[in-house]
């Protein structure tokens, strides 16, 4: 008898998004022909830039070709794209070695995957709040114990507690764990840790030869240089980190699909072996996956070239100013609000004490705008809410104007 993994039972998160949808689609039927705007989605909304469609063109039209025709792929990416990701890291004092970039479709194909290499016994730390992928992967690896209701948190995980006191970005933990996730720029808080703060996982990681798995997805977003835009800008951080990241928020590739991990061959790991780590993520895209699309890989060349990188910046420029016009108008509103200069989420605290979940019903049901409710994101998360500046700039506008006009505070 077929029997089925029963760690996927335990799951509570997918909760959230179809209780938004919920929600909104009774207010639709409530108001019908109110127009809403919705400032709850993290996906993107403006089109990619020409340079990189032209790359993207050109490997459809290679296709049709038996001169410039190609079937699968070197596995592991495109060296030229493999060429062009370690160019980027260079640029950042990073030396990096062809074979410790993996070319993926996404980087949340990878955050679930990475997890595979590890023993089942590892513990794991993660920021409180933060995506939820890192969690949902773990507890369905079986790596976690059940959901706990009373405190909104699975047995077995570490949560990392990111308040107003500490920027958002929580010290290591006083306790022994395996494997810490950690996301900056932050989604939802759009906090960035800052090198000393990353600093300090590097050395904790070291002394408990522990691996930081590095979300890296929003870094084209970070403006203040004081930030680093990879871990391994930090020292030390090639003995204990990896590195993921994504074509879909720098260039709009969220439908087209294409990222990328680093896995350091200096990993320091308990068995000691060097190099292990990289060839056992070598050994599992090789059996479960069998490359990027070629034609994504050509446009995340074109992405990469001085011409797809100055396009990329403006994309990244236009939703950082619709994140600062929310901000602006919140914060005339009075309301405290935390992120939106390094990153495209703003996070805001519910006025008075009032819950995450009762703050989106009162955005909802006076100014017609739809945010998420940042319990959804940790237990940390209650009594905020995530803003996303991923939107069409008109629509922000007459969000925003929406809000000033019409939420009673
Ligand atoms: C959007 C996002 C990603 C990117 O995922 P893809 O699979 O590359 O589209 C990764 N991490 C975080 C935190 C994200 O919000």
């Amino acid at each position: 008898m077929a029997r089925l993994n029963e760690h996927y039972d335990k799951l509570v998160a997918g909760y959230l998004f179809p209780e938004i949808n919920k929600r909104v689609r009774a207010f639709a039927e409530k108001y019908p022909g109110r127009k809403l705007y919705r400032l709850g989605i993290g996906n993107t909304t403006e089109p990619i830039p020409p340079s990189i469609i032209r790359g993207l063109e050109k490997a459809v039209n290679d296709l049709a070709f038996r001169e410039t025709y190609t079937g699968y792929g070197d596995e592991l990416g495109e060296k030229p794209l493999r060429e062009s990701i370690a160019q980027i890291y260079r640029e950042r004092g990073v030396i990096l070695e062809l074979d410790e970039i993996f070319v993926s479709d996404g980087a949340k194909p990878d955050i679930g995957n990475i997890q595979s290499i590890f023993a089942l016994d590892n513990r794991i730390a993660v920021q409180d709040p933060t995506y939820p992928v890192y969690v949902d992967t773990n507890v369905i690896a079986g790596r976690t114990g059940g959901y706990n209701k009373e405190e909104s948190k699975y047995d077995g995980i570490v949560y990392m507690k990111c308040t107003v006191e500490n920027d958002f970005f929580a010290p290591p933990p006083n306790e022994h764990v395996d494997i810490l996730y950690l996301c900056s720029p932050n989604n939802p808080t759009g906090a960035v840790a800052t090198r000393e703060q990353l600093s300090n996982f590097i050395s904790y990681a070291l002394e408990h030869k522990a691996v930081i798995i590095f979300d890296a997805a929003y870094s084209a977003f970070i403006r203040d240089p004081q930030y680093p835009h990879s871990i391994y800008e930090l020292e030390n951080a090639r003995a204990c980190a990896i590195e993921i990241n994504s074509f879909s928020k720098i260039a709009g590739f969220t439908g087209v699909r294409l990222g990328w991990t680093v896995v350091p061959k200096t990993l320091v790991l308990e068995d000691g072996v060097v190099g292990k780590a990289n060839a056992l993520w070598q050994r599992r895209q090789t059996t479960f996956f069998n490359g990027a699309s070629i034609i994504a890989q050509k446009g995340g060349v074109a992405a990469l070239t001085g011409e797809g990188r100055r396009e990329c910046a403006l994309l990244a420029d236009y939703y950082l100013e619709n994140a600062s016009i929310i901000k602006r108008s919140l914060e005339r509103k009075g309301l405290s609000v935390y992120g939106g200069t390094n990153a495209p989420y703003l996070w805001v605290k519910t006025p008075g004490s009032i819950s995450s979940w009762d703050f989106f019903e009162k955005l909802l049901n006076e100014s017609s705008v739809v945010v998420t409710p940042g319990v959804g994101f940790g237990p940390s998360g209650e009594g905020f809410v995530r803003f996303s500046a991923f939107g069409h700039r008109e629509d922000i506008l007459e969000a925003v104007e929406s809000i000033e006009k019409n939420l009673k505070l």
